[in-house]
């Protein structure tokens, strides 16, 4: 630990130039960084408005959907999540939430602090959701309100059929809340298609913007049952029957003070992502993860998830035996500058987990990356095969 200064000794904070290549944040490209660095404007401004209007048309695009109840959560990925349970869960409603791997956990807290009733349905970590399980849950269950599943597991890189487990929900009568932070605008993420009904995302990981925003579609089905909850919103903050007065409406009102310069930063890494194309952005995940693949097997590691369920912007492989996690990454960050992300859980200590999300997701960082961790192993004494 570094001593404490004191006040007087301390100057302004400069940030290390890193290569992001974790579990988020990823790289923020310079226009992203411009925008944020833009002369502030007042939130109900109505040169802010018109962009905060640019704002809802373009995550349309990024969700793939027409849900007019689209917009960005002040707050990390989390806040997004929370928005989606507090709003959509009532004390006592029933939830099957599917868990295989960290965020599902945090899901089941979100229902238990709602008051609903969680019924959990099991996967082991690395494994994506299985629909069959969820079928069964629901046939076991025909009360069930909602069900709740992360599409993109960051903790272990496995991704789930979101068609196939929205349209369980639908076929039972139940909405739909998906988990979206790690997939969206790096593997297709189609709200419509899957008849999704509240989903969120995060401004930091396939995005490449600031931290701090959560990206949010609602469908008019769960619109519709925002507004005929029984029981007010527990939660002041997010309650969307209060945000709506500030997004949605003609006349904005104030509700908070909208993070401005973030939502320019967001803004403009949707333009970029629009220019680039979905599809394209698609295609880039997947062939630089296709060559990092070949880079880490060829360093004799092996991944956690099975190839089919392969989320390319999260790849995750087990420690080699011999090999000291933490030392390893480490030396990456002292000596090439390089952050890739650890395991968590019971994969703490077991797994790296190398991200290759929005613009940390090129050749170059490939190349960076596997030549940096052959040379720390090396060094360390680790026999490549
Ligand atoms: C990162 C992440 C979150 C949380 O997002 P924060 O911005 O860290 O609050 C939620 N779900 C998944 C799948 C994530 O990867």
């Amino acid at each position: 630990m570094t001593a404490i200064p004191a006040p007087a000794a301390i100057t302004s904070f400069k940030a290390p130039r890193r290569t992001l290549m974790g579990p988020g944040p990823s790289d923020m490209h310079p226009r992203v960084l411009a925008a944020l660095g833009q002369p502030v404007i007042g939130h109900l401004d109505p040169a802010f408005a018109g962009m905060m209007d640019e704002l809802k048309v373009l995550l349309r695009y990024a969700f793939q959907t027409e849900n007019a109840l689209t917009f960005a959560v002040s707050g990390p990925g989390s806040v997004g999540m929370e928005t989606c349970f507090v709003n959509l869960v009532e004390p006592g409603d029933k939830v099957i939430v599917c868990r295989n791997g960290v965020f599902g956990g945090r899901m089941i807290e979100n229902v238990e602090r709602c008051g609903g009733v969680a019924v959990v349905v099991e996967d082991t970590w690395g494994e994506p959701v299985d629909p069959q399980k969820v079928a069964d849950a629901l046939k076991a269950n025909p009360d069930t309100k909602v069900v709740a599943f992360v599409h993109a597991e960051t903790s272990t890189g496995a991704q789930s059929d979101a068609a196939a487990l929205c349209a369980l929900a639908r076929e039972a009568g139940a909405l739909s809340i998906v988990d979206t932070v790690t997939s969206l605008g790096g593997t297709p993420v189609l709200v419509d298609a899957w008849g999704a009904d509240a989903v969120y995302s995060g401004s930091q990981k396939c995005l490449s913007c600031a931290p701090g925003l959560s990206p949010v579609t609602f469908s008019p089905r769960a619109v519709e049952k925002v507004k005929s909850r029984k029981k007010k919103c527990q939660s002041w903050f997010m309650d969307l029957n209060l945000v709506l007065g500030y997004w949605n409406a003609e006349n904005r009102t104030y509700h908070h003070t909208a993070p401005v310069n973030s939502l320019y930063a967001l803004h403009e890494s949707l333009v970029m992502l629009r220019e680039e194309g979905l599809e394209a952005a698609w295609v880039r995940h997947r062939d630089q993860h296709l060559a990092l693949k070949a880079g880490l097997e060829a360093l004799g590691l092996h991944f956690v998830v099975r190839e089919d369920a392969r989320l390319p912007q999260l790849n995750a492989v087990y420690v080699p035996e011999g090999v000291t996690d933490a030392e390893v990454r480490k030396r990456l960050l002292k000596d090439f500058n390089l952050e890739i992300g650890a395991g968590l859980g019971p994969l703490a200590g077991k797994v790296w987990r190398f991200g290759l999300m929005g613009h940390s997701c090129h050749a170059g960082n490939v190349s960076l990356c596997l030549s940096a961790l052959e040379s720390v192993l090396t060094d360390m004494g680790y026999a490549m095969p």
